[in-house]
């Protein structure tokens, strides 16, 4: 596995860091609100498990899946549903949980779905950010790390379904794609 990697982007501290100040600042936003954090799988999970546990607010939670790069690095911008939340959202205050922002395709289609049901708000925290990938314009009020154009894994970010498991957030060596 360590010879796929090409290096480490982000370390887990780092991370750590950006985390704490993130439940700190929506804590505070959200304070006397109803906040249903609802985290985008499969690679928006580990943040969402750390961020949830820097709250100091109660909040509701749930889980939407939707299609990823499959095995490729290039994403398809086509965005498709493969697991719905099962809570209504009507009337609360929904924030998106992500792993990664890059195109921007995948959160302005969950913005505008999630703006269908009825609630007060919809906003966006990531916990990493490509600003130089973006095709459509979206705004994103949480975020953790800006970092480069690079095919990043680790911190639940994933390579063909591997390297999910990383604590750090690494640079996947270019010869393991190349491949493709
Ligand atoms: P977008 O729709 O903004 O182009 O892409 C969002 C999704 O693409 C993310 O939730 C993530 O699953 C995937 N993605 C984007 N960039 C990367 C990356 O550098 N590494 C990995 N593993 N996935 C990425």
């Amino acid at each position: 596995m360590q010879n796929d990697i090409e290096g480490i982007l982000v370390s887990r501290d780092t991370i750590r860091e950006k985390v704490i100040e993130l439940g700190k600042r929506i804590s505070k936003d959200y304070e006397g609100k109803d906040l249903v954090l609802v985290g985008v799988l499969k690679g928006g999970f580990v943040f969402l498990a750390d961020l949830m546990r820097e709250l100091s607010i109660p909040v509701d939670m749930d889980l939407i899946s939707v299609s990823s790069y499959g095995a490729s690095t290039k994403s398809s911008g086509v965005v498709r549903i493969i697991k719905d939340i099962d809570i209504n959202v009507a009337n609360k205050h929904v924030l998106l949980v992500e792993d990664i922002v890059d195109t921007g395709l995948t959160l302005k289609y969950l913005k505008e779905l999630f703006y269908t049901r009825g609630p007060l708000s919809v906003k966006v925290c990531t916990a990493f950010d490509k600003p130089s990938r973006r095709k459509v314009e979206i705004e994103v009020e949480y975020c953790g790390i800006e970092i480069p154009d690079k095919f990043v894994i680790g911190y639940g970010l994933d390579y063909a379904g591997k390297y999910r498991n990383l604590p750090d957030l690494c640079t996947l060596s270019p010869k393991v794609y190349m491949k493709e």
